[in-house]
């Protein structure tokens, strides 16, 4: 129940220009980038403070509303949908720099800060925040905390996790923690970061700042197979050299990029690898050269003369997905890990899966560290597409944790992928972790229905909503 008195009561905490409601906004909050399963907000809140944050959450107690936190909404796997309705926390308005410690290499945040802005900030330091997902020019750093987001960097610099230091949240029954890792046993920051947003609203974070290398090296690699491009990704681990990243893109996302940016690639090409060293100098051009023995099968390999060139470069990895849209009205990416030697017969997996379930899929991803990223491109409003790609999706996600590799390496399991938990996880496994949220969160209010299978109250909702935009 949603009327005048619940909207005072929520204008008394944020303002008359601090909350969302009505049709548009149940239409654009009701999903992230993961659009198969939807669900309508009965209401948006905008706080600008950590204590605005707590009166909502605590009100939210008080009428016993569902509540959920939300970023950017890039989430890829349906945390930021309100599963059983409720009230959206959104960051948006959480969008200042607190402080900026450059001797002591780190910065506080609010959650609502995008992720590569911390890095503009502090660049003429020549200094930046390390991880980088591919979304950074939208992703916010409470997202990125709460999914301990990866990128193109993490083979050399990690997820998100050890570059944060410090944080404030906003507990589900409203109560405000301040947790910094050097001064608390066990060590709280750790299980905050990765929670997806079930232990509490994160609202400012201590980060650590990263010097930028001295010297970086980047090249485009192209070759006339996958396999020959997987191939080379296995050697280069093999051999023990760690670029700072090793990115692979297939012909489907080429041609995607190629019609949205105009990116120029040699025509026999089915693969290209992104390898990018960075560090001293003389190590640094070592490591590329090697690189570059190792990829003497290739069409060709181009390294990047000058920054222009390196962005440019870039450009083909970081918009692959957004590039996507060229190629049919929905995308749905997955995520899952194998280890780095499986990739070449995984990827034959994935391309004879998707034929198998008639759908599109294009694969761009972190190879170095074995992250996968098929992305099915279709139709969702042609009857029966979805639970095709759901369950070609499935069988993926089965692969790869039967190849030993795991069902997220930086997505999450939000509600897309709550049915395989048993995959990877035993029931004893399970009940721990359903322990630990009823530790921090005893209702079932903060972000339901999402990661822990079997939650009460969940059961009939789930997959009640999944299917095409109306
Ligand atoms: C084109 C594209 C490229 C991407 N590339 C990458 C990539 O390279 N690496 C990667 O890891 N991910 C990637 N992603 C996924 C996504 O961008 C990340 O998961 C990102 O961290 C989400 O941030 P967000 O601000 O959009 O969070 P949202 O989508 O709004 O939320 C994500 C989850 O975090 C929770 N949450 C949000 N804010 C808070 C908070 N303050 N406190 C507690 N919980 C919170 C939400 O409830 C939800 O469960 C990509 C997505 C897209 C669309």
């Amino acid at each position: 129940m949603f009327g005048s008195a619940e909207l005072s009561a929520l204008h008394a905490i944020v303002g008359a220009d601090g909350v969302l409601c009505g049709a548009s906004v149940e239409r654009a909050y009701d999903c992230d980038a993961y659009t198969v399963d939807r669900s309508k907000p009965t209401a948006v809140a905008l706080p600008k403070t950590t204590g605005e944050v707590a009166r909502l959450v605590r009100w939210c107690n008080e009428v016993e509303m569902p509540f959920t936190a939300r970023g950017a909404g890039t989430g890829l796997s349906g945390g930021a949908m309100p599963a059983l309705g409720g009230l959206i926390i959104s960051t948006k308005r959480l969008n200042r720099i607190l402080q900026c410690d450059i001797p002591n290499r780190k910065l506080l945040a609010q959650a609502g800060v995008v992720n590569s802005h911390v890095s503009k900030v502090v660049a003429d330091a020549g200094l930046h925040f390390a991880p980088d997902p591919s979304s950074q020019t939208v992703s916010t750093i409470g997202g990125n905390i709460a999914e301990n987001s990866g990128g193109p960097h993490t083979l050399k610099y990690g997820v998100t996790s050890p570059h944060v230091l410090g944080l404030t949240l906003v507990c589900p029954d409203g109560e405000i923690l301040t947790l910094n890792r050097r001064e608390q046993t066990p060590d709280l920051v750790s299980l905050i970061v990765g929670a997806e947003g079930l232990l509490g609203i994160v609202t400012e974070a201590w980060l650590k700042l990263t010097p930028l290398p001295e010297r970086t090296e980047t090249a485009l690699i192209a070759f006339s197979t996958v396999r020959a491009a997987t191939q080379v990704v296995s050697a280069i681990i093999r051999e023990g050299i760690v670029p700072a990243a090793l990115e692979l893109m297939d012909r489907r996302i080429l041609e995607a990029v190629r019609m949205a940016f105009g990116l120029e690639f040699h025509p026999d090409t089915e693969a290209m690898l992104l390898v990018e060293c960075d560090g001293a100098p003389a190590s640094c051009r070592a490591e590329i050269e090697r690189v570059g023995e190792l990829s003497s099968g290739a069409l060709d390999f181009r390294l990047a003369k000058n920054e222009d060139e390196r962005s440019r470069f870039w450009l083909a990895r970081k918009k692959g997905i957004g590039a996507m849209g060229r190629l049919a009205p929905t995308i749905v990416t997955h995520d899952g890990v194998i280890p780095p030697s499986r990739l070449p017969e995984m990827l034959e997996f994935v391309y004879a899966i998707a034929d198998e379930h008639q759908v599109g899929v294009a694969n761009i991803f972190h190879a170095g560290d074995g992250n996968l990223h098929p992305c099915f491109y279709f139709d969702d409003r042609i009857p029966g597409t979805v639970e095709r790609v759901v369950a070609a999706g499935e069988a993926i996600m089965r692969r790869c944790v039967e190849l030993g590799g795991s069902l997220t390496g930086e997505h999450g399991i939000g509600i897309e992928k709550i049915d395989m938990m048993p995959l990877m996880f035993t029931e004893a496994d399970l009940i721990m972790q359903s322990w630990v949220r009823r530790a921090f969160s005893p209702g079932n209010l903060c972000n339901p229905c999402k990661v822990i299978p079997n939650q009460k109250g969940c059961i009939e909702h789930r997959r009640r909503w999944r299917g095409a935009a109306t």
